[in-house]
């Protein structure tokens, strides 16, 4: 095992709090009553499928079994002014206004309870901590476990579960107050980072690049076409793959598009928009934990070529609570030093045994 790198990951419990209501109202009622004729068209009873439980498990599991190197901080709230790099006052206000309130934001499912507001506050502003960890040099590399997500947040809008788009914020911040010039945004999440892109599609000191299951899966955009505007055209680039496209997929685009991408745009540092959707088990694409493990390795290495080794990674997706935690897992786990496993190749040192073993029991008679 190569040398242990400290891994800062920021947890707090202030995220728990979002817990959005499906029994109330949507809103406008037009709205509603649209939801409620498709969800009773499912079927089967549906719960809101972000929830509170997708960080406890992530927690659960690395205390049950800690990754050596890993130390915990809680995060921060961020301030209006820090929000307000990437999304409208108007905006914000219609948010703020539903502190301390139920309420359902668009068709989307973005939902709100009475501790919404405040967790997505601290979900953006603990991503926002988690750069300034390692732009001071606490530590290479560090993960912010926060909820609600946020690559869906327009500048104007909530969508798909996110309020305020965390890993924008974080960029932002990095750009205006971190003497960050470039910064790169690598989004892995099976979905389209539709907020993200439209947050920096006119502006070439973000490149950004998508690898997502393609439309018509949610969120419907991230074409091969859509590479940015005005001064931003080019640092936009997106990899649409079909329905279980899988680590080949992933790492390909990864070492071929990627890395040259990087290598081009000299970023000053990197964040991840980290989802854990593309695992098979949330039934998208079929990226496995030695997959999520191997693009960590790529990025890493390419952090280090490229801005101080300096890598922050945001939660976004992933709704299996299984392959959610193992996945953070298995990304910590290389961050912290081991060394990145090339997938496809597990057991096969096993066969090569088995096959010494057996070797000249089954030889035909001639
Ligand atoms: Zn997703």
């Amino acid at each position: 095992m190569a040398d242990q790198n400290n891994v800062i990951v920021f947890y707090d419990e202030r995220m728990l709090a979002h817990e959005p209501d499906i029994e109330v109202p949507f809103l406008p009622g037009r709205m509603d009553k649209r939801i409620r004729s498709l969800l009773s068209g499912i079927g089967v009873p549906w719960t809101y499928p972000e929830h509170p439980a997708r960080l406890t498990a992530i927690k659960h599991l690395l205390e049950l079994e800690p990754v050596p190197g890993v130390t915990f901080e809680t995060g921060k709230q961020a301030t209006r002014d820090q929000l307000g790099r990437v999304h409208t006052n108007s905006y914000l206000d219609s948010i703020y206004q539903l502190r301390g309130e139920n309420a359902w934001l668009d068709e989307d499912t973005t939902a709100v309870s009475p501790g919404s507001v405040d967790a997505a506050e601290v979900a953006a502003g603990t991503a926002i901590a988690a750069v300034q960890a390692v732009v001071d040099g606490r530590a290479e590399s560090s993960f912010a476990l926060v909820r609600p997500p946020g690559h869906h947040a327009e500048p104007v809008r909530a969508r798909g579960f996110c309020l305020f788009n965390n890993v924008a914020v974080a960029a932002a911040h990095a750009q205006a107050e971190l003497g960050c010039e470039r910064v790169m945004i690598v989004d892995w999440d099976a979905h389209h980072g539709n907020g993200t892109q439209d947050i920096f599609s006119a502006d070439p000191n973000v490149l950004f690049f998508d690898i997502h299951r393609a439309a018509p899966f949610y969120p419907g955009t991230g074409s091969l076409a859509e590479v940015g505007m005005g001064l931003g055209d080019g640092t936009i680039v997106n990899i649409p793959l079909p329905a279980d496209a899988d680590n080949a997929a992933y790492l390909k685009a990864f070492r071929e598009i990627l890395v040259p991408a990087a290598q081009w745009f000299r970023p000053d540092l990197i964040l991840v928009s980290a989802g854990f959707d593309p695992h098979t088990h949330d039934l998208a694409l079929n990226v496995s934990y030695d997959g999520f493990a191997a693009m960590t390795g790529i990025l890493q290495s390419l952090a280090r070529q490229q801005c101080g080794g300096r890598l922050v990674f945001v939660l976004e997706g992933g709704y299996n609570l299984i392959s959610l935690s193992h996945g953070v897992r298995s990304v910590l786990q290389v961050l912290t030093g081991d060394e990145p496993p090339e997938p496809g190749l597990r057991g096969l040192t096993e066969v090569e045994a088995a096959l010494a073993f057996h070797h000249g029991a089954f030889v035909t008679k001639p």
